[in-house]
């Protein structure tokens, strides 16, 4: 058999239809098209009352109906909208603090038997570079990830393809958790794995579980199914809507139950999207009890020989882009909020105080690109172009300088808490108290690692104003933390509540 032949057939025997009915009626599935054109074609503004009364709903961190959503979509008076800014942004302190998260993507394959439109690694782009990283190659990525930039949370990414097979995931995420770089004063280590990967069945998403990943991505792209067939060619896997729309439900099966979701926004109206994500929400919480642990912006980007990406008639404005980003917060409270560097550094700062919980920085999207530094420009070898090419320590003390502590914590999955435990602990309020403690004693770490004077400097600062707080706010755990961070400041590492 031709390696073409193999690969086709790989591709033929993806689809386990049986996983996918179980979760869908025959005749249809969770996204109620009629009833999301239904509420779009209202025009109605609300009045300050209804509003107000969703907001209060929100602020109780309760997810809102489709209805709701629709409703807080069509305010258009300035005031109105700075109380919906006002409050995502005390949605986001009350459930997360002044934390922001931060990772890198590490993209392990650029092999992909799809052909999405807007994908520079789409099979038919003959402009990209292809290459799937060896063993060695992804241990020298994550000693540069971790060692030099002082990383330890990851996304790892995949084209879908044999080469990058369930098999090769699982092989890959060993291999960059075993990874150990000594550094100033401690060591750099990755201690979280994200995968953002095709969707898969439940027996590969059980080996992938096994292998000790944090969230498990699949972005639906879009979905408006129309758009979605046109940009997704038939014969193709990823043309399979309602394969990709249980990919979270086969993975709680598996037992993987920090799952992300997310829209490419720009390929279809954003408003339809925000509606379409929100019946996955819900839906999500209906099967499980268990909604998004994250929801993730990706907004289209140019790649290169993808001339789609410039072309969409759907390419979301900045203020748009702002507001949905706002309604998101409000619509799903207590789910993490990604914004990548695809968005330009303005962008990103105008967005973190409106209630955005991760962001990544120092990012590189091409395959083997942290070692070959000097290629990372190189637009053939990218999925697409990215807006924010900071490196992390710049990221960091222009975080700080705006009140936000970088956690580098990975102590929620490793402690059991994640799932339905870590919503109810989010919603409640309390996973906060603990993150509090992690992310001071992991933003110490790096500090003393990898940070600048300048920017350690900012750091002190605001490290002085968090250990106050924790000093005052939570007296019975202070001296047990007093003594973490000690052993922090000596050069001991790792350590987490
Ligand atoms: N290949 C897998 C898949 O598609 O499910 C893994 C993820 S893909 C490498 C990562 C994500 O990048 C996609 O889900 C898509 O949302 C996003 N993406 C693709 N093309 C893009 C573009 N031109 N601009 C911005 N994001 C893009
Ligand atoms: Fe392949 Fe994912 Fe790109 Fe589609 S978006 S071509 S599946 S890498």
């Amino acid at each position: 058999m031709t390696v073409a032949t193999a690969t086709k057939h790989w591709a033929r025997e993806r689809i386990v239809p049986a996983e996918v009915d179980r979760y869908l009626p025959a005749d249809g599935d969770f996204i109620p098209d009629d009833e999301i054109h239904r509420l779009l074609t209202l025009t109605a503004e609300p009045d300050a009352a209804e509003t107000r009364a969703i907001l209060a709903k929100a602020r109780a961190i309760e997810t809102l109906t489709l209805s709701e959503l629709a409703t807080l979509m069509r305010v258009r008076d300035p005031e109105l909208w700075a109380e919906m800014r006002a409050a995502a942004g005390d949605i986001k302190r009350k459930v997360y603090d002044n934390r922001i998260v931060t990772f890198a993507p590490l993209y392990c394959s650029s092999k992909c038997v799809n052909n999405c439109l807007y994908c520079g690694l789409r099979s038919s782009n003959s402009a990209v570079e292809r290459r799937v990283l060896t063993q060695d190659d992804v241990r020298a990525e994550t000693e540069a990830l971790a060692g030099k930039l002082g990383h330890k949370r990851l996304v790892v990414v995949y084209g879908e393809h044999p080469e990058s097979d369930v098999h090769y995931m699982a092989e890959t995420i060993h291999t960059v958790y075993s990874v150990k770089v000594p550094v100033r004063k401690g060591w750099g280590q990755i201690r979280r794995v994200n995968v953002n990967a095709a969707p898969m069945s439940i027996a590969e998403l059980s080996l992938l579980r096994e292998s000790g990943l944090g969230t498990f991505q699949v972005f639906q792209e879009t979905y408006d199914r129309r758009a979605y067939a046109r940009l997704h060619p038939a014969g193709t896997i990823k043309s399979d809507f309602r394969w990709r729309l249980t990919a979270m439900h086969r993975a709680q099966e598996a037992g993987i139950d920090d799952n992300g979701i997310g829209v490419l926004y720009g390929l279809s109206d954003w408003r339809f999207e925000l509606l379409g994500q929100q019946a996955h929400a819900l839906e999500m919480e209906r099967f499980c009890g268990i909604g998004p642990h994250t929801m993730s912006f990706p907004r289209l980007e140019p790649a290169v020989n993808t001339p789609f990406a410039e072309a969409s008639r759907w390419r979301v404005s900045d203020a748009d882009f702002e507001r949905l980003v706002v309604l998101a917060r409000l619509a799903v409270p207590y789910a993490g909020l990604i914004i990548t560097a695809r968005e330009s550094p303005e962008m990103r700062r105008r967005l973190l105080p409106l209630g955005v919980t991760q962001m990544d920085a120092a990012s590189n999207i091409g395959v083997g690109a942290y070692v070959d530094g000097q290629e990372k420009q190189k637009s053939s070898r990218q999925q697409f172009i990215l807006g924010d090419p900071r490196g992390l320590d710049e990221c960091i003390r222009e975080w700080a300088a705006a009140g936000c502590i970088t956690s580098f914590c990975t102590a929620g999955y490793r402690c059991g808490r994640t799932g339905k435990c870590i919503m109810d602990l989010l919603r409640s309020g309390a996973e906060g108290k603990f993150c509090k403690l992690n992310a001071i004693l992991t933003f110490k770490e790096w500090l003393d690692d990898f940070g600048t004077p300048e920017t350690q400097a900012v750091g002190a600062e605001l490290l002085q104003r968090e250990l106050d707080e924790v000093r005052q706010q939570q007296p019975a755990i202070w001296p047990t933390f007093q003594q973490h961070y000690q052993r922090i400041v000596a050069g001991e590492r790792d350590l987490y509540f």
